[in-house]
């Protein structure tokens, strides 16, 4: 889950990192008298969960509050990389000498956090790391140790950070760590942080990704979501206790497991398909969220096969395959429908299922190339 940035700035505050002082407006007229309080020049922003506002036209800078009323009114309401723009943060405008980057992420394969600091802030910290690599230098923190203040001074000075900022920066680095820890986030990043023209130092954005699975033991950032994160499908999925990822192609998968799923869309793409989704329905297989996750997957008009691809443990290959009757009965559709159920009471299952005119399969590999062919042979005429 991602959090706007003025939650980010404001989360990163409590653990003693530099933000302006502003507020967010959701009409013109609010953000005149944000404006108005704070009495001097400030930023209007767009507060949209995509990076590269300020390129999009979503970042003004007003020097009074006429002005800054007048750039909301222009930055409300609009589209910014298909996002619609809702709420703006007024913040007082900073004075910028330089901008730096600064950013905390989970490296997999050295198992630690690793921060990140690059003298070249503000822009995109991907696009650094992909022209000038030997511009961001990295830092493994132990996790029983959290990260140290050397550590924070090597930072600072692999971007050769003036001497007297050096302090500072610790302090900020060491916050920064410790609210990523304590929000379970996945990313915790400022950028820029800036050195303002009277030498301090400043969180001017904010940036943080929450772990999904942690969210459980955080109700206070759970009820942060802005629901225009996800499409109708996706919020629809999580209520259903589904994991649904839309992707491009036309073959819907209908999975119970995680691995399972993308053993079965890799299959998919060796056979010549393209996945239309990642979907995992999770143990047990009750009707309802059978037809929960069909509903989604058929509400996709690329879709132009499905493939259930159904491992049986616990739960009973029969069980699903009346689940799979029963979920077709509440979504009627044209779309032919391949599946492949293996494990307990599997031909009990599969014998359902051939009753209803589905398509069966034994393998995975026979399942995969029976969809790719109903996918090819549903497709509008025509089309190859
Ligand atoms: P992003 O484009 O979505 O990453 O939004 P940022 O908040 O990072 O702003 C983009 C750029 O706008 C920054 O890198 C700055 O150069 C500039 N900017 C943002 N806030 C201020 C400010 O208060 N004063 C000035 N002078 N520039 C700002
Ligand atoms: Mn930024």
């Amino acid at each position: 889950m991602k959090l706007h940035e003025y939650q980010s700035k404001r989360i990163f505050a409590r653990y003693g990192v530099p933000i302006p002082q502003g507020d967010v407006a959701i009409t013109p007229e609010q953000a005149r008298q944000i404006a108005a309080r704070l009495d001097r020049r400030v930023v209007v922003k767009a507060q949209v969960l995509v990076g590269g506002r300020g390129k999009a036209g979503g970042i003004r800078l007003a020097h009074n509050p006429d002005e800054a009323e007048r750039m909301a009114d222009q930055i409300l309401g609009m589209n910014i990389k298909g996002l619609t723009v809702k709420k703006v943060l007024v913040d007082e405008a900073a004075a910028i000498d330089t901008e730096i980057y600064l950013g905390i992420v989970i490296d997999r394969a050295r198992r630690r956090a690793v921060m990140m600091a690059s003298a070249e802030g503000g822009v995109e910290i991907e696009e650094v790391a992909r022209v000038t690599p030997e511009r961001i230098v990295k830092i493994a923190i132990d996790p029983f140790l959290g990260l140290q203040a050397y550590q924070g001074r090597e930072l600072a000075f692999g971007i050769g950070l003036r001497k007297e900022l050096v302090g500072d920066f610790v302090q900020i680095a060491q916050g920064l760590y410790t609210a990523f820890v304590e929000c379970d986030a996945s990313l915790a990043e400022i950028n820029p942080l800036v050195v303002t023209d009277e030498g301090r130092l400043l969180a001017v954005d904010g940036k943080i990704l929450l772990d999904d699975n942690a969210l459980f033991r955080h109700f206070e950032l759970a009820e942060m979501r802005d629901a225009d994160e996800e499409t109708p499908e996706e919020q629809e999925a999580r209520r259903h206790g589904l994991s649904y990822v839309k992707l491009d192609g036309e073959i819907g998968c209908m999975v119970n497991g995680a691995g399972l799923a993308m053993a079965t869309m890799d299959i998919t793409r060796l056979y010549g398909g393209a996945p239309a989704n990642f979907l995992d329905i999770g143990g047990g297989a009750q009707a309802d969220k059978v037809a929960a996750a069909l509903r989604i997957i058929l509400s996709d008009p690329n879709v132009r096969a499905v493939l259930f691809n159904i491992f049986g443990g616990i739960t009973r290959c029969d069980e699903v395959a009346r689940g799979i009757l029963t979920a077709l009965k509440e979504v009627p559709t044209q779309v032919p429908m391949v599946a492949r159920l293996v494990g307990t009471h599997e031909e009990e299952g599969r014998r359902i299922l051939a009753e209803a005119q589905m398509i069966t399969a034994a393998t995975l590999a026979e399942a995969a190339q029976k969809a790719v062919a109903a996918a090819r042979a549903n497709r509008p005429t025509g089309r190859e």
